[in-house]
Protein backbone atom coordinates (compact mmCIF):
# COMPACT_ATOMS: atom_id res chain seq x y z
CA UNK A 1 0.00 0.00 0.00
CA UNK A 2 1.04 3.08 -0.84
CA UNK A 3 1.65 6.12 1.68
CA UNK A 4 -1.31 7.96 2.73
CA UNK A 5 -1.39 11.99 3.46
CA UNK A 6 -4.27 13.50 5.20
CA UNK A 7 -5.65 16.33 3.89
CA UNK A 8 -7.56 18.91 6.06
CA UNK A 9 -9.67 21.32 4.27
CA UNK A 10 -10.55 24.55 6.55
CA UNK A 11 -11.23 28.02 5.01
CA UNK A 12 -9.61 26.59 1.73
CA UNK A 13 -12.65 24.62 -0.07
CA UNK A 14 -10.56 24.75 -3.45
CA UNK A 15 -8.54 22.54 -5.58
CA UNK A 16 -7.12 25.65 -7.53
CA UNK A 17 -4.14 27.37 -6.28
CA UNK A 18 -4.11 25.28 -2.84
CA UNK A 19 0.03 24.63 -1.99
CA UNK A 20 -0.89 22.95 1.36
CA UNK A 21 -3.26 20.12 -1.37
CA UNK A 22 -0.32 19.81 -3.47
CA UNK A 23 2.02 18.76 -0.43
CA UNK A 24 -0.45 16.43 0.90
CA UNK A 25 -0.67 14.93 -2.21
CA UNK A 26 3.45 14.81 -2.95
CA UNK A 27 4.93 11.98 -4.48
CA UNK A 28 1.80 10.01 -5.74
CA UNK A 29 0.45 9.93 -2.16
CA UNK A 30 -3.20 8.21 -1.78
CA UNK A 31 -5.11 11.64 0.38
CA UNK A 32 -7.73 11.41 2.65
CA UNK A 33 -9.36 14.88 2.42
CA UNK A 34 -11.58 15.64 5.05
CA UNK A 35 -13.51 18.72 6.38
CA UNK A 36 -14.24 18.69 10.17
CA UNK A 37 -17.93 19.96 10.85
CA UNK A 38 -17.90 21.89 14.49
CA UNK A 39 -21.63 21.77 15.03
CA UNK A 40 -21.65 23.97 17.86
CA UNK A 41 -20.68 26.59 15.43
CA UNK A 42 -23.20 26.03 12.88
CA UNK A 43 -25.83 25.94 15.69
CA UNK A 44 -24.83 29.76 15.92
CA UNK A 45 -25.11 30.16 12.55
CA UNK A 46 -27.95 32.05 10.42
CA UNK A 47 -29.61 29.64 7.67
CA UNK A 48 -27.83 31.72 4.79
CA UNK A 49 -24.51 30.49 6.63
CA UNK A 50 -25.09 26.94 7.42
CA UNK A 51 -26.57 26.71 3.50
CA UNK A 52 -23.71 28.44 1.78
CA UNK A 53 -21.13 26.07 3.43
CA UNK A 54 -23.13 23.02 3.17
CA UNK A 55 -23.65 23.89 -1.25
CA UNK A 56 -19.78 24.67 -0.96
CA UNK A 57 -18.99 20.99 0.89
CA UNK A 58 -21.02 19.03 -2.10
CA UNK A 59 -19.38 21.06 -4.79
CA UNK A 60 -16.07 20.36 -3.14
CA UNK A 61 -16.90 16.68 -3.20
CA UNK A 62 -17.73 16.44 -6.45
CA UNK A 63 -14.50 17.86 -7.88
CA UNK A 64 -13.10 15.14 -5.26
CA UNK A 65 -15.10 12.52 -7.10
CA UNK A 66 -17.21 12.07 -4.31
CA UNK A 67 -14.28 11.24 -2.14
CA UNK A 68 -14.88 14.06 0.77
CA UNK A 69 -15.06 12.89 4.39
CA UNK A 70 -17.48 15.37 6.65
CA UNK A 71 -16.87 14.57 9.64
CA UNK A 72 -18.79 16.23 12.84
CA UNK A 73 -16.77 17.46 16.25
CA UNK A 74 -13.70 19.04 16.82
CA UNK A 75 -10.43 18.59 15.62
CA UNK A 76 -8.70 17.60 18.01
CA UNK A 77 -10.95 14.53 18.24
CA UNK A 78 -11.77 13.66 14.73
CA UNK A 79 -8.06 14.06 13.29
CA UNK A 80 -6.14 11.07 15.47
CA UNK A 81 -8.99 9.00 15.16
CA UNK A 82 -9.05 9.40 11.33
CA UNK A 83 -5.07 9.06 11.53
CA UNK A 84 -5.59 5.50 13.09
CA UNK A 85 -8.56 4.53 10.82
CA UNK A 86 -7.03 4.87 7.69
CA UNK A 87 -3.50 4.41 8.80
CA UNK A 88 -2.33 8.18 8.06
CA UNK A 89 1.34 8.54 8.09
CA UNK A 90 1.27 12.73 7.68
CA UNK A 91 -1.29 15.38 7.81
CA UNK A 92 -1.16 18.35 5.91
CA UNK A 93 -3.24 21.97 5.81
CA UNK A 94 -2.90 25.73 5.37
CA UNK A 95 -2.55 27.73 8.66
CA UNK A 96 -5.39 29.60 10.13
CA UNK A 97 -4.89 32.98 12.09
CA UNK A 98 -8.07 33.60 14.06
CA UNK A 99 -8.89 32.13 17.51
CA UNK A 100 -10.95 29.28 16.46
CA UNK A 101 -8.45 28.11 14.08
CA UNK A 102 -5.31 29.22 16.62
CA UNK A 103 -7.35 26.96 19.23
CA UNK A 104 -7.29 23.99 17.17
CA UNK A 105 -4.01 23.63 15.62
CA UNK A 106 -3.05 23.97 20.02
CA UNK A 107 -5.16 21.50 20.96
CA UNK A 108 -3.56 18.91 17.73
CA UNK A 109 -0.42 19.76 18.83
CA UNK A 110 -1.03 19.54 22.63
CA UNK A 111 -2.78 15.59 21.37
CA UNK A 112 1.00 14.96 19.76
CA UNK A 113 -0.38 15.49 16.56
CA UNK A 114 1.75 16.55 13.87
CA UNK A 115 0.76 18.63 11.01
CA UNK A 116 2.42 20.51 8.49
CA UNK A 117 1.17 24.07 7.76
CA UNK A 118 1.48 25.48 3.98
CA UNK A 119 0.29 28.67 3.08
CA UNK A 120 -2.56 30.51 4.44
CA UNK A 121 -5.54 32.47 3.12
CA UNK A 122 -3.57 35.59 2.52
CA UNK A 123 -1.21 36.36 -0.42
CA UNK A 124 0.88 37.63 2.56
CA UNK A 125 0.37 35.26 6.15
CA UNK A 126 -0.21 38.01 8.56
CA UNK A 127 2.57 38.79 10.55
CA UNK A 128 5.46 38.99 7.40
CA UNK A 129 4.84 42.26 6.59
CA UNK A 130 6.75 44.62 9.05
CA UNK A 131 8.12 48.12 9.48
CA UNK A 132 12.33 48.62 8.88
CA UNK A 133 12.45 48.47 12.35
CA UNK A 134 10.53 44.87 13.13
CA UNK A 135 7.72 46.00 14.40
CA UNK A 136 3.96 45.82 12.93
CA UNK A 137 2.20 48.45 10.93
CA UNK A 138 -0.48 49.85 12.42
CA UNK A 139 -2.01 52.77 9.74
CA UNK A 140 -3.49 51.40 6.29
CA UNK A 141 -1.10 52.96 4.18
CA UNK A 142 2.46 52.40 4.99
CA UNK A 143 0.88 48.81 5.51
CA UNK A 144 -0.07 48.97 1.74
CA UNK A 145 2.75 50.09 0.27
CA UNK A 146 5.42 47.66 2.17
CA UNK A 147 2.33 44.92 0.98
CA UNK A 148 3.09 45.93 -2.37
CA UNK A 149 7.37 45.60 -1.97
CA UNK A 150 6.87 42.62 -0.31
CA UNK A 151 4.89 40.41 -2.73
CA UNK A 152 3.37 37.19 -2.95
CA UNK A 153 4.27 34.06 -4.91
CA UNK A 154 1.90 33.29 -8.19
CA UNK A 155 -1.12 30.89 -7.94
CA UNK A 156 0.10 27.31 -8.36
CA UNK A 157 -2.47 24.80 -10.62
CA UNK A 158 -4.66 22.34 -9.29
CA UNK A 159 -3.12 18.78 -8.64
CA UNK A 160 -3.07 16.57 -11.54
CA UNK A 161 -4.66 12.87 -11.32
CA UNK A 162 -5.03 13.31 -7.63
CA UNK A 163 -5.68 9.59 -5.65
CA UNK A 164 -8.63 10.49 -3.05
CA UNK A 165 -8.81 7.70 -0.36
CA UNK A 166 -12.48 7.07 -0.41
CA UNK A 167 -14.04 8.00 2.89
CA UNK A 168 -15.79 5.21 4.98
CA UNK A 169 -19.27 5.66 4.80
CA UNK A 170 -20.00 6.73 8.42
CA UNK A 171 -17.67 9.73 7.51
CA UNK A 172 -19.35 11.26 4.88
CA UNK A 173 -21.82 13.06 7.65
CA UNK A 174 -22.66 15.96 5.10
CA UNK A 175 -25.16 18.21 6.29
CA UNK A 176 -28.63 19.04 4.52
CA UNK A 177 -29.06 22.65 5.38
CA UNK A 178 -30.78 24.32 2.71
CA UNK A 179 -31.34 27.91 1.93
CA UNK A 180 -34.67 29.30 3.05
CA UNK A 181 -37.79 28.96 0.23
CA UNK A 182 -37.49 31.55 -1.62
CA UNK A 183 -34.14 33.16 -1.01
CA UNK A 184 -31.54 34.81 -2.98
CA UNK A 185 -28.49 32.50 -1.61
CA UNK A 186 -25.15 33.50 -3.62
CA UNK A 187 -24.34 30.07 -5.77
CA UNK A 188 -20.86 28.65 -3.49
CA UNK A 189 -17.82 26.23 -4.74
CA UNK A 190 -14.95 26.68 -6.54
CA UNK A 191 -16.46 27.07 -10.01
CA UNK A 192 -18.96 29.92 -8.81
CA UNK A 193 -16.00 31.48 -7.53
CA UNK A 194 -14.15 31.59 -10.73
CA UNK A 195 -16.74 32.38 -12.85
CA UNK A 196 -17.82 34.99 -10.88
CA UNK A 197 -14.25 36.55 -10.81
CA UNK A 198 -14.18 36.25 -14.68
CA UNK A 199 -17.07 37.82 -15.26
CA UNK A 200 -16.10 40.80 -12.34
CA UNK A 201 -13.01 40.86 -14.87
CA UNK A 202 -14.67 41.27 -18.10
CA UNK A 203 -17.29 43.32 -16.88
CA UNK A 204 -16.97 45.29 -13.71
CA UNK A 205 -13.57 45.84 -12.55
CA UNK A 206 -12.88 48.50 -15.15
CA UNK A 207 -15.90 50.82 -13.44
CA UNK A 208 -15.00 49.21 -9.95
CA UNK A 209 -13.45 52.41 -8.79
CA UNK A 210 -16.54 54.35 -10.19
CA UNK A 211 -19.27 52.14 -8.93
CA UNK A 212 -18.19 50.55 -5.81
CA UNK A 213 -20.24 52.64 -3.69
CA UNK A 214 -23.65 52.11 -4.67
CA UNK A 215 -25.34 49.41 -3.03
CA UNK A 216 -28.41 49.75 -5.42
CA UNK A 217 -25.88 48.70 -8.69
CA UNK A 218 -23.78 45.31 -9.11
CA UNK A 219 -20.64 47.18 -9.30
CA UNK A 220 -18.30 44.95 -6.74
CA UNK A 221 -17.03 41.78 -7.03
CA UNK A 222 -19.11 40.01 -4.42
CA UNK A 223 -15.88 37.33 -4.08
CA UNK A 224 -15.94 38.20 -0.12
CA UNK A 225 -18.15 34.68 0.64
CA UNK A 226 -16.09 32.84 -1.71
CA UNK A 227 -12.52 34.69 -0.01
CA UNK A 228 -14.75 33.69 3.46
CA UNK A 229 -14.53 29.65 2.56
CA UNK A 230 -11.15 30.00 0.36
CA UNK A 231 -12.94 28.79 -2.67
CA UNK A 232 -10.39 31.19 -4.69
CA UNK A 233 -7.09 32.47 -2.51
CA UNK A 234 -6.45 36.04 -3.27
CA UNK A 235 -3.22 35.20 -5.48
CA UNK A 236 -5.11 33.74 -8.10
CA UNK A 237 -7.48 37.32 -8.19
CA UNK A 238 -3.93 39.34 -7.88
CA UNK A 239 -2.57 37.53 -10.58
CA UNK A 240 -5.14 39.01 -13.23
CA UNK A 241 -4.94 42.50 -11.85
CA UNK A 242 -3.01 45.24 -14.03
CA UNK A 243 -1.79 48.90 -13.48
CA UNK A 244 -4.72 50.62 -14.10
CA UNK A 245 -6.36 53.29 -11.59
CA UNK A 246 -9.68 51.41 -10.78
CA UNK A 247 -7.46 47.90 -11.04
CA UNK A 248 -5.48 49.42 -8.44
CA UNK A 249 -8.38 50.63 -6.51
CA UNK A 250 -9.51 46.93 -6.32
CA UNK A 251 -5.94 45.64 -5.43
CA UNK A 252 -6.29 48.13 -2.40
CA UNK A 253 -9.87 47.04 -0.67
CA UNK A 254 -7.62 43.17 -1.37
CA UNK A 255 -5.08 44.80 0.72
CA UNK A 256 -7.93 45.93 3.30
CA UNK A 257 -8.29 42.26 4.25
CA UNK A 258 -5.08 41.04 4.79
CA UNK A 259 -4.02 44.51 6.63
CA UNK A 260 -6.73 43.58 8.98
CA UNK A 261 -6.06 39.78 9.22
CA UNK A 262 -2.31 41.38 10.20
CA UNK A 263 -3.83 44.34 12.81
CA UNK A 264 -6.13 40.90 14.62
CA UNK A 265 -2.79 38.85 14.49
CA UNK A 266 -0.62 41.46 16.52
CA UNK A 267 -3.78 42.17 18.87
CA UNK A 268 -5.79 39.25 19.07
CA UNK A 269 -7.67 40.71 21.52
CA UNK A 270 -9.95 43.10 18.74
CA UNK A 271 -11.43 40.41 17.39
CA UNK A 272 -13.77 41.33 21.04
CA UNK A 273 -12.48 44.49 22.19
CA UNK A 274 -11.43 47.61 21.74
CA UNK A 275 -8.29 48.27 19.68
CA UNK A 276 -8.84 52.17 21.08
CA UNK A 277 -9.25 51.47 24.92
CA UNK A 278 -10.20 54.75 25.40
CA UNK A 279 -13.15 54.22 23.81
CA UNK A 280 -14.50 51.32 26.34
CA UNK A 281 -14.93 53.92 29.32
CA UNK A 282 -17.63 55.51 27.18
CA UNK A 283 -21.21 55.70 28.25
CA UNK A 284 -23.63 53.38 26.16
CA UNK A 285 -27.46 52.28 26.24
CA UNK A 286 -27.99 48.40 26.62
CA UNK A 287 -29.18 47.08 23.50
CA UNK A 288 -33.41 46.41 23.97
CA UNK A 289 -36.23 48.07 21.59
CA UNK A 290 -34.10 49.60 19.27
CA UNK A 291 -31.43 46.97 19.07
CA UNK A 292 -34.36 44.65 18.10
CA UNK A 293 -35.44 47.31 15.46
CA UNK A 294 -31.95 47.40 13.96
CA UNK A 295 -31.96 44.11 13.65
CA UNK A 296 -35.06 43.90 11.87
CA UNK A 297 -35.00 46.49 9.58
CA UNK A 298 -37.41 48.38 11.97
CA UNK A 299 -35.88 51.97 12.15
CA UNK A 300 -38.03 53.99 10.12
CA UNK A 301 -34.49 54.97 8.28
CA UNK A 302 -34.95 53.59 4.94
CA UNK A 303 -31.43 52.95 3.76
CA UNK A 304 -31.01 51.73 7.21
CA UNK A 305 -33.43 49.33 7.12
CA UNK A 306 -32.83 48.35 3.45
CA UNK A 307 -29.88 47.05 3.94
CA UNK A 308 -30.77 45.17 7.30
CA UNK A 309 -32.85 43.30 5.49
CA UNK A 310 -30.77 42.69 2.67
CA UNK A 311 -28.28 41.06 4.81
CA UNK A 312 -31.11 38.88 6.69
CA UNK A 313 -32.37 38.20 3.14
CA UNK A 314 -29.26 37.50 1.60
CA UNK A 315 -26.96 36.68 3.77
CA UNK A 316 -24.47 39.95 2.86
CA UNK A 317 -24.52 43.14 2.44
CA UNK A 318 -23.04 46.21 0.60
CA UNK A 319 -20.11 47.72 1.93
CA UNK A 320 -21.11 51.18 1.89
CA UNK A 321 -24.44 50.04 3.47
CA UNK A 322 -22.24 47.98 5.90
CA UNK A 323 -20.41 51.44 7.41
CA UNK A 324 -24.18 53.42 7.41
CA UNK A 325 -25.74 50.41 9.48
CA UNK A 326 -22.82 50.52 11.58
CA UNK A 327 -22.20 54.01 12.62
CA UNK A 328 -26.19 54.13 13.22
CA UNK A 329 -26.02 51.39 16.04
CA UNK A 330 -22.79 52.98 18.09
CA UNK A 331 -23.54 56.78 16.85
CA UNK A 332 -27.34 56.89 16.62
CA UNK A 333 -28.59 54.27 19.04
CA UNK A 334 -25.56 54.46 21.75
CA UNK A 335 -25.12 50.71 21.18
CA UNK A 336 -21.57 48.95 21.59
CA UNK A 337 -20.04 47.55 18.14
CA UNK A 338 -19.75 43.73 19.37
CA UNK A 339 -23.47 43.80 19.20
CA UNK A 340 -23.69 44.82 16.19
CA UNK A 341 -20.74 42.68 15.09
CA UNK A 342 -22.14 39.55 16.71
CA UNK A 343 -25.25 40.04 14.45
CA UNK A 344 -23.26 40.35 11.54
CA UNK A 345 -21.23 37.49 12.16
CA UNK A 346 -24.20 35.34 13.05
CA UNK A 347 -25.52 36.30 9.35
CA UNK A 348 -23.19 37.15 6.71
CA UNK A 349 -21.86 34.47 4.50
CA UNK A 350 -18.69 36.27 4.39
CA UNK A 351 -18.01 36.26 8.11
CA UNK A 352 -14.87 37.12 8.57
CA UNK A 353 -13.62 37.75 12.23
CA UNK A 354 -10.46 40.45 11.11
CA UNK A 355 -12.64 42.33 8.74
CA UNK A 356 -15.51 42.54 10.25
CA UNK A 357 -14.56 43.21 14.27
CA UNK A 358 -12.01 45.82 12.42
CA UNK A 359 -14.69 47.17 9.93
CA UNK A 360 -16.99 47.62 12.73
CA UNK A 361 -13.98 49.59 14.95
CA UNK A 362 -13.21 51.45 11.68
CA UNK A 363 -16.92 52.60 11.76
CA UNK A 364 -17.25 52.92 15.31
CA UNK A 365 -14.31 55.65 15.48
CA UNK A 366 -12.09 52.90 17.56
CA UNK A 367 -10.25 51.23 15.39
CA UNK A 368 -7.25 51.18 13.76
CA UNK A 369 -7.30 54.24 10.62
CA UNK A 370 -10.56 54.59 12.40
CA UNK A 371 -12.69 56.99 10.73
CA UNK A 372 -12.50 60.20 13.55
CA UNK A 373 -15.71 59.03 16.30
CA UNK A 374 -17.00 62.90 15.60
CA UNK A 375 -17.70 61.46 11.82
CA UNK A 376 -21.19 60.82 12.27
CA UNK A 377 -22.98 59.11 8.79
CA UNK A 378 -26.12 60.82 8.36
CA UNK A 379 -28.69 58.30 7.05
CA UNK A 380 -30.92 60.28 5.22
CA UNK A 381 -27.68 61.95 3.19
CA UNK A 382 -25.81 58.60 2.69
CA UNK A 383 -29.24 57.31 0.96
CA UNK A 384 -29.60 60.38 -1.09
CA UNK A 385 -26.25 60.59 -2.42
CA UNK A 386 -25.37 56.30 -3.20
CA UNK A 387 -28.90 55.32 -3.32
CA UNK A 388 -30.11 58.35 -5.62
CA UNK A 389 -32.90 57.00 -7.06
CA UNK A 390 -33.96 54.92 -4.14
CA UNK A 391 -33.78 51.68 -5.75
CA UNK A 392 -31.91 49.59 -3.43
CA UNK A 393 -34.38 51.06 -0.76
CA UNK A 394 -37.42 50.28 -3.08
CA UNK A 395 -36.01 46.65 -3.54
CA UNK A 396 -35.62 45.58 0.34
CA UNK A 397 -38.28 48.06 1.69
CA UNK A 398 -41.39 46.87 -0.38
CA UNK A 399 -43.52 50.10 2.05
CA UNK A 400 -41.70 52.57 0.39
CA UNK A 401 -41.68 50.82 -3.45
CA UNK A 402 -44.72 53.57 -4.40
CA UNK A 403 -42.40 57.10 -3.24
CA UNK A 404 -39.94 58.67 -6.22
CA UNK A 405 -36.82 59.81 -5.07
CA UNK A 406 -36.12 61.83 -3.05
CA UNK A 407 -39.33 61.24 -1.08
CA UNK A 408 -38.09 57.87 -0.95
CA UNK A 409 -35.47 58.81 2.01
CA UNK A 410 -37.43 61.57 3.75
CA UNK A 411 -40.73 59.40 3.72
CA UNK A 412 -41.81 61.68 6.79
CA UNK A 413 -41.73 64.61 4.47
CA UNK A 414 -44.88 63.09 2.38
CA UNK A 415 -48.28 63.02 3.01
CA UNK A 416 -48.27 59.53 1.85
CA UNK A 417 -44.86 57.84 3.16
CA UNK A 418 -46.80 56.35 5.86
CA UNK A 419 -49.28 54.86 3.71
CA UNK A 420 -48.03 50.97 3.07
CA UNK A 421 -47.21 50.67 6.79
CA UNK A 422 -43.51 52.07 6.62
CA UNK A 423 -42.48 52.54 10.45
CA UNK A 424 -41.90 55.80 12.47
CA UNK A 425 -38.47 56.75 13.05
CA UNK A 426 -37.19 55.12 16.36
CA UNK A 427 -35.12 58.03 17.09
CA UNK A 428 -33.87 61.71 15.85
CA UNK A 429 -31.02 61.33 14.14
CA UNK A 430 -29.87 65.19 14.46
CA UNK A 431 -30.31 64.78 18.27
CA UNK A 432 -28.46 61.58 18.48
CA UNK A 433 -25.70 62.89 17.08
CA UNK A 434 -25.40 65.96 19.48
CA UNK A 435 -25.75 63.00 22.50
CA UNK A 436 -23.04 60.91 20.64
CA UNK A 437 -20.36 63.70 20.13
CA UNK A 438 -21.28 64.94 24.16
CA UNK A 439 -20.70 61.16 25.46
CA UNK A 440 -17.43 61.38 23.14
CA UNK A 441 -16.65 64.81 25.42
CA UNK A 442 -16.90 62.65 28.49
CA UNK A 443 -14.51 60.85 27.78
CA UNK A 444 -12.34 63.32 26.59
CA UNK A 445 -10.24 61.73 23.49
CA UNK A 446 -8.49 64.97 23.15
CA UNK A 447 -6.43 63.70 20.81
CA UNK A 448 -7.45 63.07 17.17
CA UNK A 449 -7.27 59.71 15.96
CA UNK A 450 -4.66 58.99 12.90
CA UNK A 451 -6.19 60.83 9.37
CA UNK A 452 -8.53 58.26 7.67
CA UNK A 453 -7.46 56.69 3.98
CA UNK A 454 -11.40 55.96 3.52
CA UNK A 455 -14.29 57.54 2.39
C1 LIG B 1 -19.06 46.99 9.66
C2 LIG B 1 -18.35 46.18 8.60
C3 LIG B 1 -18.30 44.79 8.70
C4 LIG B 1 -17.66 44.02 7.71
N1 LIG B 1 -17.62 42.66 7.85
C5 LIG B 1 -16.97 41.90 6.92
C6 LIG B 1 -16.91 40.48 7.04
O1 LIG B 1 -17.39 39.88 8.01
N2 LIG B 1 -16.30 39.80 6.03
C7 LIG B 1 -15.72 40.41 4.96
O2 LIG B 1 -15.18 39.74 4.07
N3 LIG B 1 -15.75 41.75 4.85
C8 LIG B 1 -16.36 42.51 5.78
N4 LIG B 1 -16.40 43.88 5.64
C9 LIG B 1 -15.69 44.50 4.51
C10 LIG B 1 -16.54 44.71 3.24
O3 LIG B 1 -17.76 45.30 3.53
C11 LIG B 1 -16.78 43.42 2.46
O4 LIG B 1 -15.56 42.72 2.29
C12 LIG B 1 -17.34 43.71 1.08
O5 LIG B 1 -18.55 44.42 1.19
C13 LIG B 1 -17.55 42.41 0.34
O6 LIG B 1 -18.17 42.61 -0.89
P1 LIG B 1 -17.40 42.37 -2.25
O7 LIG B 1 -16.74 41.05 -2.24
O8 LIG B 1 -18.34 42.67 -3.34
O9 LIG B 1 -16.28 43.48 -2.14
P2 LIG B 1 -15.38 44.17 -3.26
O10 LIG B 1 -15.66 45.63 -3.17
O11 LIG B 1 -15.54 43.53 -4.56
O12 LIG B 1 -13.91 43.96 -2.70
C14 LIG B 1 -13.12 42.80 -3.01
C15 LIG B 1 -12.65 42.14 -1.75
O13 LIG B 1 -11.81 43.02 -1.01
C16 LIG B 1 -11.99 42.80 0.37
N5 LIG B 1 -12.55 44.01 0.98
C17 LIG B 1 -13.29 44.97 0.39
N6 LIG B 1 -13.57 45.95 1.27
C18 LIG B 1 -13.02 45.58 2.43
C19 LIG B 1 -12.95 46.18 3.72
N7 LIG B 1 -13.53 47.35 3.97
N8 LIG B 1 -12.32 45.52 4.69
C20 LIG B 1 -11.72 44.33 4.45
N9 LIG B 1 -11.73 43.72 3.26
C21 LIG B 1 -12.36 44.35 2.26
C22 LIG B 1 -13.02 41.68 0.50
O14 LIG B 1 -12.33 40.46 0.65
C23 LIG B 1 -13.76 41.76 -0.82
O15 LIG B 1 -14.35 40.55 -1.18
C24 LIG B 1 -17.04 44.66 6.62
C25 LIG B 1 -17.10 46.06 6.53
C26 LIG B 1 -17.75 46.81 7.50
C27 LIG B 1 -17.80 48.30 7.36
Amino acid sequence: MSERSLFWFRRDLRLADNPALLAALDEGKDCLAIFVMDLEIAERSGPYRRAYLADSLRRLDESLGGRLAVINGRAHEVIPRVVKDYGITSIHAAKSFTRYGLTDEAALAAAGVEIEYTGSSYAVAPGRVRKPDGTNYRVYTPFWRAWMTHGWRAPVAAPKNPNFVAPKKGDREFPDWASPVGSALQEAGESAALARFAHFLKAGVDRYDQDRNSPGIAGTSRLSPHLRWGEIHPRTILAKLNQSSAHEVYRKEIAWREFYADVLHHYPHTDHDYYAPQFKAMRYDQPGAKFEAWCNGKTGYPIVDAAMRQLVAEGWMHNRTRMVVASFLVKDLHIEWQHGADFFMKYLIDNDVASNAHGWQWTAGCGTDASPYYRVFNPIEQGKRFDPEGGYIRKYVPELAHLQAPDIHEPWSVLDGYSNGYCERIVDHAAERLESLARLEEIKVAKELPPTNRA
